[in-house]
């Protein structure tokens, strides 16, 4: 572990380059491997301090990007983790199952695609035979694909983001209920795209709006049951999702730079706010949305 983890007293600013990544290209969903430049997802700087000791969480898209940084935090923190992610994910899948075993945490591998309602249910099913229950469940996966104007949005990519973004979540959460005890946290992540749509992604943010209010209508449902749910606004953060068509590509250079922090956050850097909502100490805090986005004002 470096000294710079997420207790060292340091420059926001600073802490991480303000990065001006090359115009670049991969197929969808992209490879954190094949990512330039490189991003932080906590390997080496993530201190874990026994938040989720004996905890059991189900992790979508947990292969890459803020997933990924989520994954690792959980088993830093105590955490066994199944991590869900598309069969082409697999080489960063094994790399992240890697670093959760070296942490002494079970890491549970399930590839599938969660667009199927049928695999949906079968990831959780899988998940909560292999870690033996399940009390977090962070519904993280999401498609992002952007498009200049709305007539060239396919009907096949709408129902596809939709599906991926949205019934995904509530297919999973519906097969979860069942298995979360009292005490147990549902996390989703949304996006500052909720309440400030870019025009190439009408699809996408109309996703995260309706995740919003999901999550909101969910915490109200469930408290009474005590288990929490909550959801988590990433701003321009650097993963795959921006290289595999998620932005227009001459915009890849300038990427989070006009945040007030001026640079692009690091996925390690959103793994705190699921920890925080995760653990038992976020107890009076339910359909609450964190906004971790570099400064920008959100409602
Ligand atoms: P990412 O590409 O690393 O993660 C997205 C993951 O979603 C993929 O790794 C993949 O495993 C999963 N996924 C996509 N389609 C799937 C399917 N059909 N079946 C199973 N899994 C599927 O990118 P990320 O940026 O870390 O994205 C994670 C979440 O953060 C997404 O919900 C995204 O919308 C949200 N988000 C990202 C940003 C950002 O700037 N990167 C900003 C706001 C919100
Ligand atoms: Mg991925």
């Amino acid at each position: 572990m470096t000294n710079n983890d997420q207790y060292t007293f340091q420059n926001p600013v600073t802490r991480y380059p303000s990065i001006s990544p090359p115009e670049q290209d991969q197929p969808e969903p992209g490879l954190d491997r094949d990512l330039e430049p490189r991003t932080d997802r906590g390997e080496d700087s993530y201190r874990g301090t026994g938040r989720l000791a004996g905890r059991k969480a189900l992790i979508t898209g947990a292969d890459s990007g803020i997933g990924a940084a989520v994954a690792i935090a959980f088993a830093r923190e105590g955490a066994d983790v199944a991590l869900s992610y598309l069969p082409v994910e697999e080489p960063d899948a094994q790399k992240i199952a890697e670093i959760i075993r070296a942490c002494g945490q079970q890491a549970v591998t399930l590839p599938g695609d969660i667009s199927e309602a049928s695999n949906a249910r079968e990831l959780v099913a899988d998940a909560v035979e292999q870690l033996g229950g399940l009390d977090i469940l962070v519904n993280n996966a999401g498609r992002q694909i952007a498009v200049e104007k709305l007539e060239d949005i396919s009907d096949e990519q709408f129902e596809n983001t939709f599906k991926t973004n949205i019934f995904a979540m509530f297919w999973i959460t519906k097969a979860a209920l069942p298995h979360l005890e009292p005490g147990s946290t549902i996390i989703n992540t949304t996006s500052i795209q909720a309440y400030n749509p870019s025009p190439t992604l009408i699809d996408y943010a109309s996703t995260k709006a309706a995740i919003n209010n999901f999550t909101k209508g969910l915490a109200q449902q469930l408290a009474p049951r005590g288990i929490r749910a909550n959801a988590v606004a990433p701003g321009p953060i650097w993963t795959p999702l921006q290289v595999s068509d998620g932005q227009p590509k001459e915009k890849l250079p300038k990427f989070g730079k006009d945040t007030p922090l001026g640079r692009a956050g690091q996925p390690t850097e959103l793994a705190p706010a699921y920890v925080f909502l995760a653990s038992p100490e976020s107890s009076y805090v339910t359909g609450e949305t964190l906004n971790v986005n570099g400064g920008t004002s959100s409602p």
